[in-house]
């Protein structure tokens, strides 16, 4: 059998939904870094096709989750078909290719951005209207679209840099904001300030902007706060950019849950977790002793005992954090408490008469193990790593650092843990993430959940 055969079989396969024929596929691409590139690069257009049959949602989605098997150093051929097949017009499944490969490899575009940036680029935030075929106009989500936390623009070239200061300077105030847009997203410090403070004025819901070609965007009113904050940066008292996160990679796993889980036919490359990876263990769970919460006067939860950590990998913050699983984001948005120098904890907020949690009082969950993992960081986004340590947050709401109680700075991002870590779901709302932060100087850690 000719080496493609087996892809045209695996498309057709897609096309008449034929499972057995589905296991190979899953079989073949997720042991063959080779295969994988192979079916992707073969297959825009093919899923374009598909994408027309009835119940076949899932299948862009299946296409570009393959190139989660694609070797690093075989994205850039995969990044340029797909900002190829975009000049042609739009195609959502090379626009969610673009979207992946963002997330993983932005580096992966390199020599690609100024194409990309002639493909009308705006973010999510952005509406675009454009004139239709009859006078009129018609609002336009962007064609290329991805969330805050994907840039094919992060960490790009000086040359790349230059190139948007350029078009920055533009008469054209929708270029203008493109270009600005593409250097908040290269994340680079060193431009983040003067970009922020040029793009904030620009974004607002009326006026629209408006470009030669009559077409119109709007963005929701964003402040230089709110801009830095997205790429996880403020700003100090003396107007210097100031970094609110530790750009590590390291994921909190719960092993012992993963061995029990049934094998799938598409294990995610960041589920083979390697004993060179394994750098240090943690805990969940259990009751804190002495402590007890400022607005219900319940017990407090352990999060997260840390242990002990490679202090190459990880200094930050203290090794305990623990908070009122019952009022977290119930009963009031930011909770915060003092850490003592004897690792004791203190619950910094305060009801004049105890709160009743709304959802009923839980008692702590048991402890349970947790293994703090080095991950790479291609799967920084991917589901399996959502416990974060360090690294940029993931907020599924509008970012936001919370200001430290003792000395009002904001304070530096720390971890994420999802609600159902632990084995059971510790959060009152059925699904969420909880944020915490840390305030190095005052000794103060903070949460805040995201539903
Ligand atoms: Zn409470
Ligand atoms: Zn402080």
């Amino acid at each position: 059998m000719a080496s493609t055969d087996w892809i045209s079989d695996a498309y057709e396969a897609l096309r008449t939904f034929r499972d057995e024929k589905l296991t190979e596929l899953a079989h073949r691409v997720v042991n063959d870094s080779d295969a994988a590139f192979d079916f992707v690069r073969r297959g825009i257009r093919e899923v374009e096709d598909i994408r027309e049959y009835e119940g076949s949602f899932e299948i862009p989605r299946l296409f570009t989750q393959i190139v989660s098997y694609v070797s690093n150093d075989r994205l850039p051929e995969l990044a340029r078909l797909a900002v190829e097949r975009s000049e042609l017009g739009p195609s959502e499944p090379a626009s969610q290719l673009i979207r992946e490969i963002a997330l993983q490899a932005p580096q992966a575009f390199q020599g690609l951005h100024r194409q990309l940036f002639d493909l009308l680029w705006l973010h999510p935030d952005v509406q675009v209207a454009a004139p239709d075929d009859f006078g009129g106009t018609y609002i336009w989500q962007a064609g290329l679209d991805w969330f805050d936390w994907a840039s094919p623009f992060e960490g790009c070239s000086q040359e790349v840099v230059e190139f948007l200061q350029s078009k920055a300077a533009s008469p054209d105030r929708l270029e203008r904001f493109k270009a600005l847009w593409c250097l908040l997203e290269s994340s680079r410090p060193d431009v983040l300030v003067k970009t922020a403070q040029a793009l904030a004025p620009l974004t607002s819901e009326p006026p629209l902007l408006e470009n030669r070609h009559g077409i119109r965007a709007r963005c929701y009113r964003k402040s230089v706060e709110d801009l830095l904050h997205a790429r996880g940066y403020g700003l100090t008292s003396e107007g210097n950019l100031r970094r609110l996160f530790e750009p590590a990679n390291l994921a909190l796993i719960e092993l012992d849950a993963d061995s029990q889980k049934q094998p799938t036919i598409w294990p995610h490359p960041s589920e083979r977790i390697a004993a060179a990876d394994i750098v240090g263990h943690s805990s969940t769970g259990g009751a804190v002793a002495g402590a007890t919460c400022g607005l219900c006067g319940g017990p407090l939860t352990m999060l997260l005992e840390l242990g002990e950590l490679p202090k190459s990998l990880w200094s930050r913050g203290p090794s305990r954090l623990a908070i009122c699983i019952d009022c977290i984001e119930i009963a009031q948005h930011v909770l915060s408490y003092r850490h003592h120098v004897d690792g004791s904890l203190a619950s910094l907020d305060h009801a004049d008469l105890a709160i009743e949690p709304e959802f009923g009082r839980r008692p702590p969950y048991d402890a349970k193990p947790l293994t703090v993992v080095r991950t790479n960081p291609r799967w920084k986004h991917s589901g399996h790593m959502k416990n974060q340590l360090g690294g940029l947050p993931e907020y599924s709401q509008l970012p936001e650092y919370p200001k430290c109680q003792s000395c009002d700075r904001e304070m530096e991002f720390l971890l994420q843990l999802d609600c159902d870590v632990g084995g059971r779901t510790w959060f009152a709302y059925p699904s969420g993430t909880a944020f915490a932060f840390w305030c190095a100087e005052c000794s103060i850690s903070a949460w805040i959940a995201q539903p």
